[in-house]
């Protein structure tokens, strides 16, 4: 079992594996993030809860945690909460990326009249993955603005990892209802819906059986942090093993990092059928499938 960060790099390489593949990141500019942690801390007014950040450490020191868990290569993730914002965080993270070994670059949008040019130059640019919130953004991802960049995204086959979810606020456009009628206009879509669309966990689990391209993101999900998860929860695993993907949410989380790997140990030890082939496709080959790590770029 993997109790704490210490050991999570022994445990990798004891599943045979070249090391982890986390696609679901925060990395932003410093003045943004500092912004982030000051929303956590007030998470009690907000959320009900205390939720004091585990990694609040300048970025050197966060790459060194991630290299010493032995993630290999990881998706830092920027959203924006307001218009005229999201061009600047992509050349921002594209940089970022530019600089950093293990980070691909990633790019976001907002329902605004200049998104599909910078989601063009993003994609031109070779991002491997679009990050979309539902919820902080406060947009209906069904907005007429959207429209054009969700079929380049799906043209581009670039997987998109959508913050729908009411957890674990709910927004006013927050819900798989909405979400999936984004899904039935575009259904070649590649959605990684994060969060496992928790808490609606099995409402998730309906729409990757129903599209081919919807996977789903393991960050904060069955951690005991989280709400519970659904009883069939493992047993339905079985049928969408090679359609989950690990997601932690480093560094914005108020435990660490190996709570998020011992609970995935968990439902892969609870049923036969999954096993450590199981845990080899989501802490490495489903995501680095995604992120297309291995050609080039990054
Ligand atoms: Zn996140």
């Amino acid at each position: 079992m993997v109790a704490t960060d210490s050991e999570v790099s022994s445990w990798v390489a004891g599943l045979g594996l070249p090391g982890l593949v986390d696609l679901h990141v925060h990395f932003m500019p410093d003045s943004v993030h500092r912004k982030v942690w000051a929303f956590f801390d007030r998470a009690s007014e907000k959320y009900g809860r205390v939720w004091p950040i585990r990694y609040r450490l300048p970025v050197a020191d966060r790459l060194e945690v991630l290299r010493g868990l032995g993630v290999i290569a990881f998706a830092p993730l920027v959203y924006p909460h307001k218009p005229g914002m999201a061009a600047w965080l992509n050349e921002w993270v594209l940089e970022f990326a530019a600089e950093t070994p293990e980070a691909v670059p990633t790019a976001t949008i907002y329902p605004e009249p200049e998104v599909a040019s910078y989601l063009d130059s993003a994609l031109r640019a070779g991002v491997r993955t679009v990050k979309v919130h539902v919820q902080v953004g406060g947009y209906d991802p069904r907005s007429p603005l959207l429209d054009k960049a969700w079929g380049m995204i799906a043209d581009a086959a670039v997987p998109v990892v959508v913050h729908c979810g009411h957890g674990p606020l709910r927004g006013e456009f927050t819900g798989l209802d909405v979400f999936s009628e984004v899904l039935a206009r575009h259904p070649g879509l590649v959605a990684v819906l994060a969060h496992a669309g928790m808490p609606e966990i099995s409402g998730a689990l309906d729409l990757v059986s129903r599209y081919p391209g919807v996977y789903l993101d393991t960050t904060m999900v069955g951690v005991p942090f989280s709400s519970p998860l659904p009883a069939d929860w493992v047993p339905r695993l079985v049928d969408v093993a090679d359609r989950i993907v690990l997601g932690t949410d480093f560094p914005n989380i108020p435990y660490e990092y190996a709570v998020q790997l011992s609970a995935i140990e968990g439902w892969a030890a609870a049923d036969d059928r999954l096993g450590s082939g199981f845990l080899r496709a989501v802490l490495h080959d489903t995501p680095a499938r995604l992120l297309r790590l291995g050609q080039g770029n990054s």
